[in-house]
Parts: C-alpha cells; structure tokens; sequence
C-alpha cells in the first residue's frame, strides 16, 4: 500500500489503530471548524470511530435536525448497516418509513462514503463472492 494522503494526526487520536481512521478524524475536525458540515462527516469525533460504526448510537438520532429520527413518531430510525454491498438503510420502528427528506439522504450518503473508506484498509482482502 502506498503512502496516506495525509498522515498528520492528532494527539487525541494517536492511540488510535487505524492511522486512516486517525488522519481521516484529524482532517474532518480541522475542516469542521472552517467549513464543513458536520453531517457529512464519514468519521465520528464523538466515538472515535467510522460514522457507520456509531451511526446507531442515540449521539446520532438529532431531533432537532431530523437525522436518524422520524418527525412524525418522534423516534429514533433503526440503522441497518451492510458493510458488504456499502449500504446503509434508515427506517422507523414504528412507522416502517424511510423519511424522504433532506437528513436523512445526508446521513445516508455520509455512512456509504465512511463503509467506502473504512473499507480501504484492507487492500488485499477479497470481496468477490
Ligand atoms: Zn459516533
Ligand atoms: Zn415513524
């Protein structure tokens, strides 16, 4: 594998095994305070970790932005994480709805970006079936 694009990474996240996972935070945190919304992270500061990784953690259903939660049942949308086909699915306990809305494509589209990533560490690892 060749060399990261970026291997500067934070104290916070030295410990961290995953040096992708590490530089990938890194980066996002710095972003995050210029320009980038924190909804499109694909990396958790919170948990330290892949966004799919702790997308379904109750630190990721946001009543007040709408993510991972149905308005209309006000609760939050179970996350269904399939990290084979790099797809992630939000739907509502009670309802069985996907909100069609702006946050939740956010969401859906930041967790198929982090499966990608995240996925990447393992260059040699064969996903064909
Ligand atoms: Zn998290
Ligand atoms: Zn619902």
């Amino acid at each position: 594998m060749g060399l990261l694009p970026s291997a500067r990474v934070d104290a916070r996240y030295a410990e961290l095994a995953d040096l992708r996972l590490a530089s990938t935070l890194t980066d996002e945190d710095a972003r995050e305070e210029a320009e980038l919304d924190p909804f499109d992270r694909i990396t958790c500061r919170t948990h330290r970790r892949w966004l799919h990784q702790c997308v379904s953690s109750p630190h990721h259903a946001v009543p007040v932005s709408g993510h991972r939660w149905c308005r209309p049942c006000a609760r939050p949308l179970d996350a269904a994480v399939d990290e084979l086909a790099g797809d992630v699915r939000f739907s509502c306990p009670r309802c069985g709805q996907t909100p069609d809305n702006r946050a939740t494509r956010q969401l859906t589209r930041a967790c198929r970006a982090s499966i990608a990533a995240a996925a990447d560490r393992w260059p040699d690892r064969d996903l064909c079936a």
